[in-house]
């Protein structure tokens, strides 16, 4: 007998769009079928009329638990991975992917060790990048194939120290460039944030002699002529890369979508990443006064950009929507608007998906396909979690969403479930989940929350070989 039967919803597919019946037993979706042609005995069967069938969100970068330093020094942390998964689930989000930071002197091995440590009291599954960063001995460099061979195919880089307090985290060309043949030749993919950091850090040292500090030239030193130079330093290296794949995380500037379209255009395994933060938010909100509580990392960009962003989203130039999450009170967003000293990431697992949802498909016309396409099921892809993650189909996790696009709901901080405060604090969407399964289990229903913390497991990841062969995705 099956455990549980969803009928009637419009269920999006790898196959397509259609109204079917979805069959779960156990963990596992175990049938996708037409109307009524499931057994009537079930353990319960739920009435999906009017409503759509996607499968559990994949946020593929948050940040949960992370050192935020202060210029003043002393350092606070982010909220922990029960905090935040627990806020993901609540809007429909299933898995998250977070970093394994290696620090010199560790192993990778002991790098993801210590994050799984911290990851025991989840509410969602996850998956980790490994986050490498300076100038990463051989020795390490040589511990890659392991970590990818055991389920970590994504290593996270960064070509800048993003601020000027961040020195340390910054890989040069040589050291990507070594990394890059690695994960290449052993089914890996690197996920970088990539910032040309002598443009970024001539205009910190520029805007603190001219007195320009203000958060609101903040677009100044994370422009995106950087990102241009960047994203494309990086592409030219990867054309010497036999295999190599490119993730680009949190694409902000147009330029940076003109920079992945030429390369996958020319059949590079390029992707890329934007934040719904970014889709949604532009420069002029940091004048705002509490207009420091908008910025994360590199940094908000103007009009053009965000439509550009759109505009790669719906033509497949984007594969993904994350969040970059760092789940911090208000308070330490707004307390320093220097530019130096901005707090990055911000709160957004819960609201991703609706507003996703909300601001592409309802008011732009994108596609129901593409909608689960950039919130789930191509970061499963990216990350090597497909088709056990991302997809409604037999065989796959029953991590399941029926959302209901019926709902008009204004948002309000008090009743999210991350923090004091939501970058979307009154914003109306369009569409909630109604009912959000992880493995097969009931975790939310009409708002409440049923799953706990330690439900959630961690996945292993292995890249498909297409990921690698070519734009994919
Ligand atoms: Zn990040």
């Amino acid at each position: 007998m099956l455990d549980l039967v969803i009928r009637g919803g419009q269920v999006v597919t790898p196959q397509g769009v259609g109204t079917w019946d979805v069959g779960v037993e156990g963990e596992r979706i175990v049938a996708v079928t037409g109307p009524g042609t499931l057994p009537a005995e079930a353990g319960r069967v739920v009435d999906a009329t009017g409503k759509l069938v996607i499968p559990g969100g994949i946020d593929p970068h948050v940040h949960t638990h992370w050192p935020i330093p202060a210029l003043g020094g002393g350092f606070t942390t982010s909220a922990p991975p029960e905090q935040v998964s627990r806020a993901a689930v609540c809007g429909g989000t299933t898995t998250l992917v977070d970093f394994a930071v290696w620090e010199p002197g560790m192993t990778i091995a002991r790098a993801i060790d210590d994050k799984e440590a911290v990851w025991r009291q989840g509410y969602t599954d996850h998956a980790l990048h490994v986050m490498l960063q300076g100038a990463v001995p051989p020795d390490v460099i040589a511990q890659i194939p392991e970590a990818i061979q055991t389920g970590f195919p994504s290593l996270k880089i960064f070509t800048t120290d993003v601020r000027p307090i961040g020195k340390g985290r910054m890989i040069r060309l040589g050291h990507l460039w070594a990394i890059m043949e690695t994960a290449a030749k052993h089914g890996g993919i690197l996920a970088i944030h990539a910032e040309d950091d002598d443009l970024v850090m001539y205009m910190y040292e520029r805007l603190e002699r001219e007195g320009r500090t203000d958060i609101r030239h903040m677009p100044l030193v994370h422009s995106a002529m950087s990102e241009d130079i960047s994203f494309r330093r990086v592409l030219r290296l990867a054309r010497y890369v036999e295999g190599a794949a490119v993730y680009f995380v949190h694409v902000s500037a147009g330029a940076g979508v003109e920079a992945i379209a030429e390369a996958r255009g020319e059949g590079h395994a390029v992707y890329g990443e934007t934040l719904h933060h970014y889709a949604t938010f532009t420069a002029e909100i940091y004048q705002r006064p509490d207009g420091v509580m908008f910025h994360t990392y590199p940094s908000l960009k103007h009009e053009e950009d965000r439509e550009r962003l759109w505009r790669g989203l719906a033509n497949g130039t984007l594969s993904t929507v994350a969040t970059d999450e760092l789940c911090t009170p208000r308070a330490i967003k707004l307390r320093s608007r220097h530019i130096a000293d901005a707090t990055g990431g911000h709160v957004g697992v819960e609201t991703r998906v609706p507003v996703i949802y909300t601001e592409g498909v309802s008011k732009r016309g994108m596609s129901l396909e593409r909608f689960v396409a950039v919130t789930s099921t191509n970061a499963a892809k990216l990350l090597g979690l497909y088709p056990r993650k991302g997809a409604i189909a037999p065989g796959s996790d029953a991590d399941v969403v029926v959302f209901d696009p019926t709902v008009r709901r204004t948002l309000r901080s008090e009743d999210l479930h991350g923090s004091d405060y939501s970058a979307w604090d009154g914003w109306e969407v369009h569409g909630w989940p109604a009912m959000v399964l992880l493995r097969g289990q009931v975790v939310v229903e009409n708002g409440k929350l049923h799953g706990r913390a330690g439900d959630g497991r961690r996945v292993a990841g292995k890249l498909g070989a297409a990921i690698q062969d070519g734009p994919a995705l």
